[in-house]
């Protein structure tokens, strides 16, 4: 049998004085139960949560394309801040949320259509999910006729101060954008490495931002949170040259990664369990840029290189497509925008470390062309 929250937590018989605990403490530690479970479990009661911050004074919205809700469930995990700080301390007011409001049909959709016809403020619109072509996507209707994905996004973007594409299938197409793409899905402002995406390359947000792109899949909570509180306190978050905060993906996986003695010595994993480098067995952290190993994940438990996976390259424009993928394949000769061949830098290292050269300086040395790159894009952009 399931008993709600509230039912649990308002009834003495059940739940003896002293062992109460307010919806803060409740929150923090069903959360570190796992995201999935207390997002199944506890919707009403996140959704009440959200809901009390609907006086607040930023107004937000959340909306969904094409997507599976995990960027959601990763959010409900966040720490730093968590998501009741994000929202009592920046006073959000999420105005919509397909899955954690309370308003459902046309008390929903109006919502949406207020912000999108500029006749309630719109500070921040969040896309999570690509945005699929024309009919291939619809939420709601309007005169009785189905509103495409498309239409929802292109309004709200212009109305929005600030954009942001939360997971990759928001910022490059992700999963719904993989070959052969049969409903051309996109992202808001690319499809895969290719500017210009459903917004187009050019575009910029009222505050004069392009969209800021916070990729993964999921995306790493605090990676959220994070980005949102510099942006509602008025910092500009410093982007690379795929619009996403250098705070969190400056460099590659492979920089921070546990596995990096491994590496240099040319020691490498023949089966999943082994302590050596996963580079072998398909690892993608050479060519991935995000900070996983450094934030871990599960509040700073563990993350996908120090565990036996590898790095599947989620936060990667590519993904899931090439060079991503395929996910359990060596990576063969990166291509040339990214500056380096990782195979040839493996060998490299190895023959360097045998003259007694610093593998780790040198590896360096055959990165710096392609993070110069990056930077000097960015600030172009900024
Ligand atoms: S290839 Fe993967 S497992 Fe090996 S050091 Fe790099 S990130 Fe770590
Ligand atoms: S380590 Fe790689 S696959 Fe794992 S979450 Fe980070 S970017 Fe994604």
């Amino acid at each position: 049998m399931y008993f709600s929250y509230e039912s649990v937590i308002t009834n003495p018989r059940r739940y003896p004085q002293h062992m109460r605990t307010t919806r803060r403490e409740f929150l923090k530690t069903t959360a570190a139960l796992g995201a999935a479970t207390v997002y199944t479990l506890y919707a009403r009661d996140i959704a009440s949560v959200f809901s009390a911050a609907a006086e607040g004074d930023i107004h937000t919205i959340w909306f969904q394309g094409a997507a599976d809700a995990g960027c959601s469930i990763s959010l409900l995990q966040g720490a730093r801040p968590d998501l009741i700080d994000a929202i009592t301390d920046f006073k959000l007011s999420v105005d919509f949320h397909p899955n954690i409001m309370f308003p459902e049909g046309e008390a929903a959709t109006s919502a949406l259509r207020d912000a999108a016809e500029g006749s309630k403020p719109l500070d921040v619109f969040i896309l999570e999910g690509a945005v699929p072509e024309g009919n291939f996507g619809t939420v709601g209707e309007i005169d009785g006729k189905p509103v495409t994905m498309e239409t929802w996004v292109k309004q709200l973007a212009s109305q929005a101060q600030y954009v942001v594409a939360v997971g990759t299938c928001a910022t490059s197409g992700g999963i719904p954008g993989a070959y052969p793409n049969p409903t051309r899905a996109k992202g808001l402002q690319y499809y895969k490495q290719e500017k210009g995406g459903v917004l187009g390359a050019d575009f910029k947000s009222r505050a004069g931002f392009p969209v800021i792109n916070i990729p993964g899949c999921p995306p790493h909570p605090d990676w959220i949170t994070l980005t949102l509180s510099d942006v509602l306190r008025g910092f500009a978050p410093h982007l690379d040259n795929y619009q996403r905060p250098t705070a969190f993906f400056g460099s590659v996986v492979h920089d921070k990664c546990p596995r990096l003695g491994y590496f240099e010595k040319n020691q490498f994993a023949s089966k999943f369990g082994d302590l050596q480098c996963l580079w072998k067995l398909g690892c993608k952290g050479p060519i991935t840029y995000a900070n996983c190993p450094e934030i871990k994940w599960n509040r700073g438990i563990n993350s996908c290189t120090t565990f036996a996976s590898g790095c599947r390259g989620c936060a990667d424009p590519s993904f899931p497509d090439p060079p991503s993928s395929p996910f359990f394949k060596e990576i063969e000769a990166v291509p040339a925008p990214l500056g380096i061949d990782v195979n040839l830098v493996g060998e490299t290292i190895a023959a360097a470390t045998a003259i007694g050269i610093g593998a780790h300086a040198l590896r360096r040395f055959a990165l710096k062309g392609r993070q110069g790159t990056t930077t000097e894009t960015a600030k172009e952009g900024a």
